[in-house]
């Protein structure tokens, strides 16, 4: 029989980490969650571990830190807090697979010690590839530390190219379109919250459903697509696919096509990422052919949606551009979902923070670090103006 392979989640209280939970839980015999962390939800994470009753648990807020510790009080689980702790956890000998499921920039550092500790990354956590891409794939290089995809596009590119020793000739990236495929720019102007968090096919934490609203996903989602498979932006096509059924394409140097399908179900490209080579049984839906109706297909309009066209210019620019755009991102984001801006005032005020930020070529990680604050505060500055 195969080992049980050890997996530290991080952010296992969010929409991946609940979702690569079920998967544990469906191959107990394969799967076993050997540390969980969360933020600041420290009851759910507790009874997660009651559930799981993994080695160790963190909470990176450390105010949440007693109240969890005495909630486990009685279990053989170690406890500890902070964004620190996070770094360490994933070192431990007895982990196999670190998920990425974390949300935003505060992802990069824990995934950067996993990969020097040698360990095979799942990777949700996108914006780790957005902002460092290039300093990652050397780490993981120089660590041997496999990186697999767990953002359902990339999984389906991945899945597209097993087995294939030519190049891709253009990655087809599918987008859903998200709830506002079908607005006017006039109505965009105003969205409110409520509305953009409804997505139509995926159930996924607040922050990426936004940037689903306002293709600022399909950006990042270009980006990550050429650190991970090594392509070109003009080689990275975003073609609009309302039904998320088609979950993307390669095509080859003589035309043909491959692509991956399947019904929009987010565990099956985090078990993949798990179970890879391997693939395991699931009790997940299947796509029914004749109830699906249509798929079709439409360009993506960045008119309507600049967030897209300002992700193919921050990798035109490079060095520290993408990560200038996350920042921003980040704290528009909140900002919409807090009120405090309009919909149309994402893409302005990333557009801005990334022309007024200062450019560094070839970025190392302190400078990473630093961008993302200067962008922070820049973005917030123009929010207060
Ligand atoms: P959620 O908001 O649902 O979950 C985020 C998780 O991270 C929670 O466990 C949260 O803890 C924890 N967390 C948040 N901020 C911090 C922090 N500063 N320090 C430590 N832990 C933190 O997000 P999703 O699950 O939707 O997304 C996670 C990642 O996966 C993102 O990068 C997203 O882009 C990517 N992804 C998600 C998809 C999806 O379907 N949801 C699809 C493809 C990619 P707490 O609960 O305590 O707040
Ligand atoms: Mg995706």
């Amino acid at each position: 029989m195969d080992k049980q392979k050890q997996i530290a989640i991080l952010g296992s209280t969010g929409s991946i980490g609940t979702q690569a939970l079920q998967v544990i839980a469906e191959h107990p015999d394969r799967f076993a969650a050997r540390i969980l962390t969360a933020h600041s939800r420290w009851q759910l994470l507790a009874e997660q571990a009651r559930r799981f009753v993994p080695a160790a648990v963190v909470i990176a807020d450390e105010g949440c830190y007693e109240p969890l510790r005495d909630a486990l009080a009685d279990l053989p689980i170690q406890v500890y807090a902070g964004a620190d702790a996070l770094c360490q956890v994933v070192e431990s000998d007895a982990v196999d697979i670190v998920l990425t499921a974390m949300v935003g920039f505060a992802g990069l550092p824990p995934t950067i010690s996993a990969i020097r500790a040698g360990k095979q990354i799942a990777l949700a956590n996108k914006e780790t590839m957005v902002v460092a891409g290039e300093l990652i794939n050397a780490l993981a290089i120089e660590h041997k530390a496999p990186i697999l995809p767990v953002d359902s596009e990339h999984s389906a590119i991945f899945q597209s190219i097993i087995g294939e020793v030519s190049p891709i000739e253009k990655i087809i990236l599918t987008a859903s379109g998200g709830p506002f495929r079908t607005f006017s720019r006039q109505q965009l102007a105003t969205v409110t919250p409520d509305q953009a968090l409804r997505h139509p096919n995926w159930d996924m934490g607040a922050k990426i459903t936004i940037d689903s609203a306002t293709m600022m996903n399909k950006g990042f989602e270009v980006i990550e697509a050429k650190w991970l498979f090594d392509v070109e932006p003009d080689r990275i096509q975003v073609v609009v696919h309302p039904q998320s059924v088609v979950h993307s394409a390669v095509q080859f140097a003589d035309g043909a096509v491959k692509a991956q399908l399947g019904v929009p179900d987010m565990r099956v490209p985090i078990q993949l990422a798990f179970s890879f080579p391997e693939r395991l049984q699931s009790s997940f839906d299947r796509l029914n052919w004749f109830t699906m109706h249509s798929l079709t297909f439409e360009q993506p309009d960045t008119e309507r949606f600049p967030c897209l066209a300002i992700a193919y210019e921050a990798l035109r620019r490079g060095g520290n551009a993408p990560c200038v755009v996350n920042a921003a991102n980040e704290v528009v984001n909140l900002a919409f979902r807090q009120q405090r801006c309009s919909f149309t005032d994402i893409h302005e005020t990333i557009a801005r923070t990334m022309d007024a930020v200062t450019h560094i070529n070839k970025p190392t990680l302190d400078d990473y670090l630093a961008t993302d604050a200067e962008a922070r505060r820049y973005a917030d500055s123009l929010l207060n103006k």
